[in-house]
């Protein structure tokens, strides 16, 4: 029994399934109506390097003044995110962020082959394109400085890119209207058309592979006599093994089991734009000087946000969205907004930038996979493989030490 319907639960359930085991995937909304519905859609194999704490005080006295684009919270949410984010700023030392990177860059550098295995198996090679993004600098020395980093990437994780000057840039992307130093084109990447639709069509494939969806609240996931239970529309369901892939909301499910790790959400948001006249926006491209992405979508041109640190239960507020549009107004001739009011979702995280994969401490036959931060589409499917084959008996394809659960099991005896 897998709990949750996101890239996550959906690339789990189809990965048993694919390996031969019975499987429900239950979620109390139809697939991919979560944070996966709505992301940027870039598997990125280029991010190696998870997102840190920022550690140098300019940075932190930017984000502070809650000004910016790229990161804004909400002052209520601070008291309860003290103790998750001092860890995170912990995990963001050189030496802790050093291991952060090793654990995350060997899910990451199978991303690719793990979404176009399921892809192709789904009829859906057509979402993702080979396109890759790019990242725009509007300063030549941050340029330099960003190029020097994508050459240690490329030395250490054999990530691919290419770079661009003003020139070039502007005929690569010839919508653009205004003049950049220049830009990196991470040139591995698959950008997805529709991220609502690769889900969907994931959850197909699982149904057509024999997989059963059902419509359920994982929070009343209970043990009985040889398995769990989890009531849904069609009756209680019973499995020998559960799954909890519920994203952002896992902790919400795993607290009542004991297990309380110190995760928090940063939200993001998005909304779709038509362009004006004959413009055309050939790849995703990322403000790097502001800290949003556009990418072409099926829907129109979407406009992401950074993050955003706020209670699990506040209203939205995209005050990002509204600092970014017109600057992304300044970038491209874009058109109207084309949905009604902005989309929200929310990033998963866990203080150590690493996402909580394995066997749930002291629970026989509970399994966590969650905690994908802003990399879920990215890694979906390998976080998937990898759990199947723990739960099936194969050997893993990678270390699954790094992802093991119990390391967060003392501060969840603390919280319980
Ligand atoms: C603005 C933005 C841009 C992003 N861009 C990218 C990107 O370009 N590339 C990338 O790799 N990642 C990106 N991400 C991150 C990515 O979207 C997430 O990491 C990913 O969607 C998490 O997937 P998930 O399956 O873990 O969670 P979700 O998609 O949130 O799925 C969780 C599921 O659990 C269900 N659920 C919750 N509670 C219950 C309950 N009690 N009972 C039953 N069901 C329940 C929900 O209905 C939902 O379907 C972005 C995120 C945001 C917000």
């Amino acid at each position: 029994m897998v709990l949750g319907a996101g890239i996550v639960g959906v690339s789990v359930a189809l990965q048993l399934r694919r390996r031969g085991l019975d499987v429900i995937l239950v979620d109390r909304q139809a697939p991919g109506e979560g944070t996966s519905f709505g992301n940027g859609g870039l598997i990125q194999r280029e991010a190696v390097y998870p997102h840190p704490f920022p550690r140098a005080l300019s940075e932190l006295s930017r984000i502070a003044r809650n000004r910016s684009i790229d990161a804004v919270y909400h002052t209520g949410a601070l008291p309860a995110l003290v103790s998750p984010l001092l860890q995170y700023w912990r995990n963001s030392s050189p030496e802790r962020y050093a291991r952060a990177v090793q654990s995350h860059a060997q899910l990451i550098t199978t991303c690719l082959d793990e979404h176009l295995a399921l892809a192709r198996e789904a009829d859906a090679l057509a979402l993702l394109r080979p396109i890759g993004y790019m990242r725009l600098f509007g300063n030549a020395a941050k340029l330099e400085a960003a190029i020097a980093d994508a050459e240690v990437g490329r030395r250490e994780f054999g990530v691919n890119f290419a770079t661009l000057d003003t020139a070039a840039l502007a005929a690569a992307e010839p919508s653009l209207l205004v003049e950049k130093a220049g830009a990196i084109h991470w040139t591995d990447p698959l950008s997805v058309s529709d991220p609502h639709g690769l889900t969907v069509a994931y959850a197909k494939l699982f149904t057509k592979l024999g997989g059963v969806i059902a419509t359920g609240d994982a929070s009343t996931l209970a043990r009985c006599p040889g398995g769990w239970l989890v009531l849904t529309a069609d009756g209680t369901m019973q499995a020998a093994s559960a799954v909890v892939a519920l994203g952002a909301a896992s902790p919400v499910v795993t607290r009542l089991l004991g297990y309380a790790p110190p995760m928090f959400g940063k939200r993001g948001y998005h909304m779709h734009y038509g362009l004006r006249g004959n413009a055309v926006l050939n790849r995703p491209v990322l403000d790097g000087d502001s800290g949003f992405l556009l990418a072409p979508m099926r829907h129109g041109v979407r406009l992401t946000t950074g993050a955003e640190f706020a209670r699990p239960d506040a209203a939205q507020t995209p005050v990002q969205l509204e600092r970014a549009e017109p600057v992304a107004r300044t970038l491209l001739p874009l058109a109207e907004r084309v949905d009604g009011m902005p989309w929200m979702g929310v990033r998963p995280c866990t203080p150590d930038m690493v996402p909580i994969i394995g066997r749930a401490p002291g629970q026989d036959g509970l399994w966590f996979c969650f905690g994908h931060a802003h990399q879920g589409l990215t890694l979906g499917p390998s976080s998937g493989r990898l759990i199947a084959e723990m739960m099936a008996g194969d050997t893993p394809f990678v270390d699954p030490t790094p992802y093991r659960p119990e390391r967060f099991a003392k501060a969840a005896a603390r919280a319980s």
